[in-house]
């Protein structure tokens, strides 16, 4: 199982981290002992002084596929869920600096959580699902997937151009303005529409 992240796919955020609004999807790969799953407590790690929040709807992809085609795009998921990509800023400030790849601070235990997933067809609108992120009771991101630059088939095209996609593999699809820092104690919870699929405290 793979984990594959798209950034900067909404133009808010980009705008917020003071980074270009890019051609084609931004992609990067967190491996499987990144998970976190189950509403387990996320553990601050002591090499970062900045880990931010991003909320991300993420899919499962449920079949194989290799040069995907737009148009048939939407066939190779049925489940969504809320996640957040777990990003240690600081380091990847210094990383980006530095010319650096982004795995120290994308890649490290637990940056990978993932809520409850629900089949699309619980969705009241699949065309702009719209999702948001609490911390500690007060909502710090809010988004709706119809602002995406790339939306779910260009991602799925342009990334099994590269990589071949298998069953159980998640995309996280990029994350809406609002990002953040946490703290010990702090509680997260993330929703699509009306539902909670998210809930699990910094610990
Ligand atoms: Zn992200």
């Amino acid at each position: 199982m793979k984990i594959i992240c798209v950034g900067r796919n909404y133009a808010e955020h980009a705008k917020e981290l003071n980074n270009p609004v890019p051609d084609d999807p931004v992609i990067f790969m967190k491996p499987d002992s990144a998970l976190l799953i189950n509403n387990k407590p996320f553990f601050l790690p002591d090499f970062s002084k900045e880990i931010h929040y991003e909320a991300e709807i993420v899919l499962k992809v449920s079949r194989l596929g290799k040069h995907i085609q737009k148009k048939f795009a939407h066939r190779y998921y049925e489940e969504v869920t809320i996640g957040i990509d777990f990003t240690a800023r600081d380091l990847q400030q210094q990383c980006k600096k530095e010319g650096k790849p982004w795995e120290i601070a994308k890649a490290f235990d637990g940056s990978a959580v993932l809520g409850t997933f629900i089949h699309l067809e619980q969705i009241k609108n699949r065309d702009s699902i719209e999702f948001g992120l609490k911390k500690n009771g007060v909502e710090v991101q809010h988004g709706y997937t119809g602002d995406m630059l790339f939306g779910f088939s260009r991602i799925i095209e342009y990334v099994s151009t590269f990589v071949t996609l298998k069953m159980g593999d998640l995309i996280y699809t990029g994350t809406p303005a609002g990002v953040g820092k946490i703290q010990i104690n702090d509680h997260l919870e993330g929703y699509i529409e009306d539902k909670k699929l998210l809930d699990f405290y910094v610990k």
